[in-house]
C-alpha cells in the first residue's frame, strides 16, 4: 500500500486556527485508517504580528516574498502538496505556486465545491476586509464555480473584521461578539443568502451550525479535509 502524502501547512496566521488545522487533519486521517494512525506534516509557522503588520500596510509583495520563502522550504523538506491555513493570505496563491513544483490546494474549492454538492448558488462571505472586498477570493468562487457571492454591508464588514483582529487571532471567543456575527448573518440570509460560507479560518471558533438559519460553510474544516483526501487519495 501506498503511503501518506507528506501535508505541508503554512500556518500561524494565526496559530490558533492553524491549531484546529493540526487537529482536524490528524482526525480525519484517523477516521480513515483507524486505529493509531495519524497524519503526515509539516508546518511552517508565522509570527502573526509581523504578517498583520504588513497585511495593514498593504504590503503584499512582501507578504507573497514571505509565502514563497516558507513555501520553498516545506517543498525542500518533503512536502508533497502545500495548504495554506487562512483565507486572506490566497491573496498570495500566485506567488507561491510559482515558488515552488508542488501543488497548492486553495481553501475556497473545496469550499465551493462543498456549496455546490448542497445545491446552493448565493452564499454570504464573511472573512477579513480583504477577503470581502477584495477579489481574489470572491472572483474565483463566481468565475470557477458559477456562484453569487453576497458580502455584509460596510458597518458590518467593518465589525466582522475587527472581531477578527482584535479577538479571535488573540484567542479570545466573546458571547457579545457571537451575537454581532448572528446579526450579521441574519441580515445575509434577508438579502437572499442561501449558506454562509466563514471565510476566515478562525471563525469557526466563535460561530457554529447552531448560529445560522441556513447552512453554514466552514473552510477550516473544508479545507482540513481536502488536505486529507489528497494526502491518502493515492492508495
Ligand atoms: N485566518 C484568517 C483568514 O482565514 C485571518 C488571518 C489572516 O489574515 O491570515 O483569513
Amino acid at each position: 500500500m501506498a503511503g501518506q502524502a507528506l501535508i505541508g501547512l503554512i500556518g500561524g496566521m494565526s496559530w490558533e486556527s492553524s491549531a484546529q488545522y493540526y487537529r482536524l487533519i490528524n482526525e480525519g486521517v484517523r477516521d480513515r485508517l483507524g486505529g493509531v494512525a495519524s497524519a503526515r506534516t509539516l508546518m511552517w509557522s508565522f509570527d502573526f504580528a509581523r504578517i498583520e503588520a504588513l497585511q495593514h500596510a498593504g504590503d503584499w509583495d512582501a507578504l507573497a516574498g514571505e509565502l514563497a520563502q516558507a513555501a520553498r522550504v516545506l517543498e525542500r523538506g518533503g512536502a508533497d502538496l502545500l495548504v495554506l491555513c487562512t483565507n486572506t493570505m490566497h491573496r498570495c496563491t500566485q506567488a507561491i505556486e510559482d515558488a515552488v513544483a508542488i501543488p497548492l490546494l486553495h481553501i475556497a474549492d473545496p469550499t465551493a465545491q462543498a456549496i455546490r454538492a448542497a445545491g446552493l448558488t448565493k452564499v454570504g462571505l464573511l472573512g477579513t476586509a480583504f477577503t470581502m472586498e477584495q477579489d481574489f477570493y470572491r472572483g474565483r468562487l463566481e468565475q470557477r464555480f458559477g456562484l453569487e457571492v453576497l458580502t455584509p454591508e460596510a458597518d458590518d464588514r467593518a465589525a466582522v473584521h475587527g472581531i477578527i483582529y482584535r479577538e479571535l487571532v488573540a484567542g479570545q471567543v466573546l458571547d457579545a461578539s457571537r451575537e454581532v456575527y448572528r446579526a450579521v448573518i441574519e441580515r445575509l440570509v434577508a438579502r437572499g443568502a442561501q449558506g454562509i460560507i466563514l471565510g476566515c479560518t478562525e471563525i469557526m471558533l466563535l460561530i457554529g451550525p447552531a448560529d445560522s438559519p441556513v447552512p453554514i460553510f466552514d473552510t477550516t474544516t473544508l479545507h482540513a479535509m481536502a488536505a486529507v483526501e489528497r494526502a491518502l487519495g493515492a492508495r
